[in-house]
């Protein structure tokens, strides 16, 4: 016997643009269920992803900086690591956030039903959880946020357990003494910082010619060579071509630039090749909603699917595959199915690698200006430059701002210490439609190291001319 439960709004997936859109649709006085696989709101995002990294990258931090202060007359010795401590702390993080969602979805009365959800038609979504038990529940509207998962490789021994995926090498199962990331990207070198921090030797190996692809080379070139001191070997260029479990190790052969002559052993290797999104996994095509061969639902500017009731949110309709994007778009679904004219159009959305030292950017890359055949100049204020920089061992960095022909900032980019946070000026910026002038004349604090943001405006504008 299956149970019934009616929805105006039925979010389909409880990550950050699933709650968003769900508490939103509540607070405009919709009748709202969430339906999610899992025990515990949140997605990818808090329980295996941004959240639980973050946490780790914190840590990893401490232990990077207590390596540098002995040059300057503090030695804090070599770190004691407790891994079963460490996973409580990030167990804890966790439990914080998501119990605070559980409570935030009972204070808005959003009903979550817990099992896997698949469309039945284009007004019912079947519910079935672990015991089998189906619920239907028939709406009106239905926000799809069903988010993404990792890419398997084909060649790759995925079951072996030293193989890991992202939800893996966040379980911190043991500290391998050599460890391979395979692919370049954001997710792969944060990971990597974690593990060279807790101990282990760690390869990176990246098809293409740099790490990070989409952000602009001169920021990874600076990045690349900070990042070369924490890394054994860096190989771009190079792909892996054959991955093989043996008793002793998974031992992995190199084709490219970089490329060992012989197969290299490791005792884990991180596959983070990108993410997959789940639109073939939910019975899309009963409702009768178009997904891409990749597994994108299309959607418009309001984020609606080519149903009209239907809409989709975050991983599953496109890049960037990041929480905010996620979490805004939510929010235009919710606000338009209440009856609001609202639109998913920002002039930006962020990027940054929580890496150490962390690469952010915003607005148009040099590449994408380029591409899109803008005209455009760029000021960059380097950190070996900057006192607060020079005072706390950051002078690695550097913050480049672009500028159009009208002197307005079309970007951003900054490479070292806080990049993330200090991105949040550029951002603004940006969304106001500042010009140079603007942000020259904004008085910055010294010292600090958003400074750099207005020296490289000053920069452009002609009012800084030499650099010590
Ligand atoms: P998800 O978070 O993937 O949520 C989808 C939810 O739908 C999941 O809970 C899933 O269980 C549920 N679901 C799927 N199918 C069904 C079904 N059929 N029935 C019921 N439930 C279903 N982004 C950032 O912005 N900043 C970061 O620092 C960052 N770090 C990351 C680190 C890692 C290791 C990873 C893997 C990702 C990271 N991301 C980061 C990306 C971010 O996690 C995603 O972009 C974000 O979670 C996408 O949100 P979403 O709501 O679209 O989907």
């Amino acid at each position: 016997m299956s149970k019934e439960v009616k929805a105006q709004v039925v979010v389909l997936g409880g990550g950050p643009g699933g709650y968003s859109a769900a508490f939103r649709a509540a607070d405009l006085g919709l009748e709202t269920v969430i339906v999610e696989r899992y025990s515990t709101l949140g997605g990818v995002c808090l329980n295996v992803g941004c959240i639980p990294s973050k946490a780790l990258l914190h840590l990893a931090k401490h232990i990077e900086d207590a390596k540098h202060t002995g040059a300057q007359g503090i030695d804090f010795g070599a770190p004691k690591i407790d891994l079963d401590k460490i996973r409580q702390h990030k167990e804890n993080v966790i439990g914080q956030l998501t119990g605070g969602l559980s409570q935030m979805s009972k204070l808005r009365k959003v009903k979550v039903v817990t099992g896997v959800g698949e469309f039945a038609s284009d007004k019912q979504l079947k519910v079935t959880d672990n015991d089998g038990q189906v619920t239907v529940v028939n709406f009106e509207h239905a926000i799809i946020a069903a988010g993404s998962q990792s890419i398997k490789l084909p060649f790759v021994p995925h079951d072996d357990e030293r193989v890991w995926d992202s939800t893996a090498a966040l379980e911190l199962r043991y500290i391998p003494e050599r460890m391979l990331i395979l692919g370049g990207g954001i997710i792969g070198l944060e990971m990597g910082c974690v593990y060279s921090a807790l101990g282990a030797k760690v390869d990176v190996v990246e098809m293409t010619e740099q790490l990070i692809p989409p952000a602009d080379k001169d920021i990874i070139k600076a990045f690349t060579k900070s990042i070369s001191k924490k890394f054994d070997n860096i190989m771009l260029n190079t792909k892996a071509a054959k991955v093989e479990a043996k008793k002793d190790g998974i031992y992995v052969t190199f084709e490219g630039d970089k490329a060992p002559e012989k197969p290299v052993k490791y005792d884990a290797v991180l596959v983070a090749v990108g993410r997959a999104p789940n639109g073939n996994k939910i019975g899309a095509e009963n409702a009768g909603i178009k997904v891409s061969d990749r597994g994108f639902i299309e959607v418009d500017k309001q984020q609606r699917t080519n149903v009209s009731n239907i809409f989709a949110i975050g991983d599953i309709v496109g890049q960037p595959m990041l929480a905010h994007k996620a979490a805004h778009e939510g929010h235009v679904a919710a606000e338009v199915i209440a009856g609001k004219k609202h639109y998913f159009d920002p002039k930006l959305i962020p990027s940054i690698a929580y890496t150490d030292p962390e690469v952010a950017w915003a607005g148009l890359t040099e590449k994408e200006a380029k591409a899109q055949g803008i005209e455009y100049e760029a000021a960059v204020f380097p950190w070996a430059a900057s006192g607060r920089a020079i005072a706390q061992g950051a002078t690695d960095g550097f913050t480049k701002l672009l500028f159009d022909k009208n002197n307005r900032i079309i970007g951003g980019a900054i490479v070292g210490s806080n990049a993330g946070e200090l991105l949040g000026e550029i951002c603004l910026a940006i969304e106001m439609g500042c010009d140079a002038e603007d942000i020259a004349l904004t008085v910055h604090a010294h010292p600090t190291l958003h400074e750099s943001i207005g020296m490289a405006a000053q920069i452009f504008e002609g009012s800084i001319t030499d650099l010590p």
